[in-house]
């Protein structure tokens, strides 16, 4: 066993941010930042559109109140207020302290971060570096942390959570270019570990994108907040769900259906392309329903909508978005300067997680918290995005609450004693576990149940839901379920043994698969990326509270508890 004062579970912005706190206040304290990739691999690398804050450079009429409000009608009024006043308050503050790390963000020609606008904001207040904002910031905080007393254990796989008596204690971990198996013991312990986009069949998300903080959070007893929304970004690269941007509509490019009309006028006409995601990804799929979408020969009734940058001119496309550009001649041969790029709705982001207080504590029930330990980023719901998150709201939620949850472990550890483990028993387990994997004798190959787990979820729990296709997909998935004792391993090393660790996340996609259905069907109304169309009102009297889903061996127990309203009462919600 090994003991670090805080253990980090992933390198992403909210980890790395994280770590750097605690290092600024509390410089000697020795963590550990444990992650299956290498921290600067994360999906937090991929982001490209930007990082919201009302800086006040572009349009001077901004100010935090209105990206607060803009954040809570843009989650249908499901995001608790207090948090989201942090994070608008916050905001400018941690970008400032970015560009003082050595973020190279984009300017404007007087030398001042530029900013762009971006779906659902209604000022223009996204600080971007072009299209790789993701990249130029999580490279910084890295660096940074070298010089700090950090130990990196990178592609270190995390199989579990160890609590005991309400006391996070430690993880086990695995080493994945050696197979060896370690106890962390800490006593805070931080999971950062991103979303779950792979549980859907079409997803913008890495292939690290499994949820596995989520399914360990699970099953070690303690709740999952508001699973059931999952947001579906409007642009996804046709076939292969790869993002392009919102950055390009924030840019001006135009949304088209097969009769080149540009159809958000129905149903954002205020906002048009810049409506929020739920409803722009709305917008698509029911065009493509109605079939107005588009086929690779360019005729109608097919599968994909056109995103047009043509008017906006190659200067523009090049110096603004040209990752988008290059991803869209890479990996569908468009040449967007002069032809349509084929998109539709791609699963993107999780405003659900581990439910968590202002301060980063994880909650064991509506009432009570876990000692010890703490969740911030994408893993975590605190909650600032609700039923709907504004595009470049993540990142600033993984630097502000990174930050805020990075100091109160500073501030707490100096009260949180060593917890009392022994290792052996959960080393023994683990190491049983992965023999069982190995010895198992089925003729089921993993990444055939892994398609079938996500074409389930993508056809029972996709854009639009009813309570009869949900149910079909509850059945479909314990047959699932059911399978896994029948897949087979071909490699049995343990040297970087890749289909282990598939194994394993498709393990975890499972649970996350299951929490998100139950979810979903037991709220009956719809808010937010959440669509039934069985009851396709907005249910403030009966639904306006979170869910709290309890991941249990014969099902998954629901339990709400209420939002935080603390400047503004709920609307109507159109653009
Ligand atoms: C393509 C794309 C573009 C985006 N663009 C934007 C944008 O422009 N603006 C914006 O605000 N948001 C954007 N987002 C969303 C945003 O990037 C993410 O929500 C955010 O970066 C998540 O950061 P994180 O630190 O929570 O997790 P991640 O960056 O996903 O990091 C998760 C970490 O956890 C580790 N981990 C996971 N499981 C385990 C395990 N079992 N054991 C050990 N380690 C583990 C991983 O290795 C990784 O280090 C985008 C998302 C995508 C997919």
């Amino acid at each position: 066993m090994q003991d670090f004062a805080v253990v980090i579970v992933g390198g992403g912005l909210a980890g790395c941010r994280a770590a750097l706190e605690i290092c600024r206040l509390a410089p000697h304290t020795p963590i550990a930042l444990v992650a299956k990739t290498h921290p600067i691999r994360s999906h937090s690398v991929a982001a490209q559109g930007g990082i919201a804050a009302t800086l006040k450079n572009v349009d001077d009429q901004d100010s935090w109140e209105s990206h607060a409000f803009d954040t809570v009608k843009g989650s249908d009024f499901l995001a608790d207020q207090d948090a989201v006043a942090i994070l608008a308050q916050d905001a400018p503050d941690v970008v400032i302290d970015l560009e003082h790390l050595g973020v190279l963000f984009s300017r404007l020609p007087d030398g001042r971060i530029a900013q762009r606008p971006f779906g659902g904001h209604s000022h223009q207040r996204t600080c971007y570096a072009a299209d790789k904002t993701g990249h130029a910031i999580l490279h910084e905080l890295y660096c940074n942390l070298l010089k700090y007393n950090v130990t990196f254990f990178s592609e270190w796989y995390v199989l579990q959570l160890i609590v005991e008596d309400q006391q996070a204690k430690g993880v086990v971990a695995y080493h994945i270019e050696t197979g060896r198996l370690e106890v962390l013991r800490a006593k805070a312990i931080l999971f950062a570990t991103g979303g779950y986009g792979r549980v859907f069949n079409t997803t913008s998300n890495d292939f690290a994108s499994t949820g596995d903080g989520l399914a360990m959070t699970a099953r070690a007893g303690l709740p999952l907040e508001d699973m059931e929304f999952v947001q579906f970004h409007p642009t996804g690269l046709y076939p292969a769900g790869v993002l392009i941007s919102e950055a390009v509509r924030g840019e001006g490019a135009y949304l088209i259906n097969a009769a080149g009309e540009r159809f958000m006028a129905h149903y954002a006409p205020s906002r048009m392309e810049l409506a929020p995601r739920d409803i722009t990804s709305r917008a698509i799929a029911t065009e493509i329903r109605l079939g107005r979408g588009i086929h690779p020969d360019g005729t109608a009734g097919g599968p994909f909508v056109y995103l047009d940058l043509r008017h906006m001119g190659r200067d523009t496309i090049m110096s603004r978005i040209p990752f988008c550009w290059e991803e869209a001649h890479r990996l569908a041969g468009v040449d967007a300067v002069v032809e349509p790029i084929p998109v539709r709705p791609t699963v993107h982001y999780s405003m659900g997680g581990i439910p968590v207080t202002l301060r980063g504590q994880v909650r064991a029930n509506a009432a009570t918290t876990v000692t010890g330990f703490y969740a911030a980023g994408e893993c975590a719901c605190v909650s600032v995005h609700g039923a709907n998150r504004l595009g470049s709201n993540s990142l600033l939620e993984c630097v502000v609450y990174g930050r805020r949850t990075g100091a109160a472990i500073a501030t707490d550890l100096a009260h949180l004693a060593w917890p009392d483990l022994n290792p052996q028993p959960y080393r023994q387990a683990a190491e049983q576990h992965l023999e069982q994997l190995f010895a198992q004798q089925g003729d089921l190959r993993i990444a055939h149940l892994r398609q079938q787990v996500q074409d389930c979820m993508t056809n029972y729990c996709g854009v639009f839901r009813t309570a009869e296709l949900m149910q079909q997909g509850l059945q479909e998935l314990q047959t699932l379920k059911s399978r896994y004792q029948q897949i087979r391993l071909g490699d049995h090393s343990r040297y970087w043994n890749t289909e282990l660790l598939e194994a394993l996340e498709l393990a975890n996609l499972l649970v996350v698969a299951e929490i998100i259905l139950a979810g979903a069907l037991a709220r009956q109304e719809s808010r937010g990326a959440h669509f039934r169309e069985d009851y396709p009102q907005r249910d403030d009297t009966n639904f306006l509270r979170h869910t709290l889903a309890f991941y249990r061996p014969d099902g998954v127990a629901i339990d709400y508890f209420p939002v935080t309203m603390t400047l503004f009462a709920p609307q109507e919600r159109t653009y």
